[in-house]
């Protein structure tokens, strides 16, 4: 837990989120500031600074399978949509935590901005 970062604060209960899933090892809740009809971020519970640096196999693959599960609770896999992850300044990532945004409700355009 690194206490300012405010993933791991979502992760600790400490602040607020709607959360939409749980693992043992990913949390899956709302983004605050939604870019799509659905808006979900799946992160690991523990402070990972990016997929840059995301070396434990199982936790890449408990994200991942959050990712798929929160699609399909949603109702997103028979139109589809978009998984992403921002990784660095030129990933435009602003939360150092790692996060998969899990995009649906309208078609995606390609390629992204
Ligand atoms: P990124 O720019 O890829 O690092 O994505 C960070 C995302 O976190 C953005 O889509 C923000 O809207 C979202 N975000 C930031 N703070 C919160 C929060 N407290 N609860 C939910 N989503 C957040
Ligand atoms: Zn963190």
């Amino acid at each position: 837990m690194s206490d300012n970062c405010v993933f791991c604060r979502i992760a600790a209960g400490a602040i607020p989120a709607t959360i939409v899933a749980q693992n043992e090892l990913a949390l899956a809740f709302r983004d605050l500031y939604p870019q799509a009809p659905v808006h979900v971020l799946v992160i690991p519970r523990r402070h990972v600074a990016s997929l840059a640096v995301a070396d434990r196999g199982e936790e890449v693959a408990a994200v991942l399978a959050l990712a798929a599960a929160v699609a399909r609770a949603e109702g997103l896999e028979d139109k589809g949509y978009r998984v992403v992850t921002n990784v660095g300044d030129h990933g435009g990532q602003t939360v150092h935590h790692w996060h998969l945004h899990v995009l649906g409700g309208r078609e995606m355009t390609w390629p992204p901005g």
